[in-house]
């Protein structure tokens, strides 16, 4: 089932025969996974369609509803969603980088839908949504700076240790809601030098 959108702000024309190209939402299934694991997953996506000859053509809009479907298979934050956790720190990935112990290569990979965080990190961000914990690290990373704390008095980011786990069950359960992963704060405490 097909409907046309009102016309776009930025009209684009055919590549093979230069007529008005226009976008048309449609319910998009697409396999996903391997063996046992594999699924369909739908997504409602906006596909190019030429008025002058039979062309179509998925854009980057279509590439990143789809990447969000998958993530919502997983039970996961989608790259925008991560993203959004991030500005509402009003940090840059270095920044946030530097204050979560994750990698700035992982946060740029995972915002751009290069590739899905694993579990464990998942609720890492999860739990990064809140103010209380982000200023716990925040108080951290300053003491580290000013040398009050010793750099080898903690473990190194969550999901280091247990990633042996995750590759055993590539299934992700659903974590539910952010709130309830609040109960897991005490994980973030530091260990006294
Ligand atoms: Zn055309």
């Amino acid at each position: 089932m097909k409907s046309v959108e009102p016309a776009q702000d930025h009209p684009e024309t055919c590549f093979e025969c230069d007529a008005p190209v226009e976008t048309v939402w449609h319910d998009h299934s697409f396999p996903y996974g391997v063996g046992e694991s594999a699924v369909e997953l739908t997504a409602r996506i906006p596909v190019l369609v030429c008025t002058g000859c039979d062309a179509e053509a998925l854009g980057h809009a279509a590439e990143v509803l789809m990447h969000e479907a998958v993530c919502r298979h997983h039970g996961v934050l989608n790259p925008r969603e991560i993203r959004e956790i991030r500005e509402a720190h009003s940090l840059p990935r270095t920044g946030f980088a530097e204050l979560s112990g994750l990698s700035t290569a992982s946060l740029n990979r995972w915002e751009k839908g290069i590739l899905i965080q694993s579990q464990a990190n998942d609720r890492y961000l999860r739990l990064l949504e809140s103010p209380d914990n982000v200023w716990a690290l925040r108080r951290l990373t300053n003491e580290l700076r000013s040398g009050q704390r010793r750099v080898s008095s903690f473990e190194t980011s969550p999901g280091a240790s247990s990633s042996s786990t995750n590759r055993a069950r590539p299934e992700f359960r659903h974590v539910g809601d952010a709130r309830s992963l609040l109960d897991l704060q005490p994980v973030f405490r530091v260990r006294a030098a």
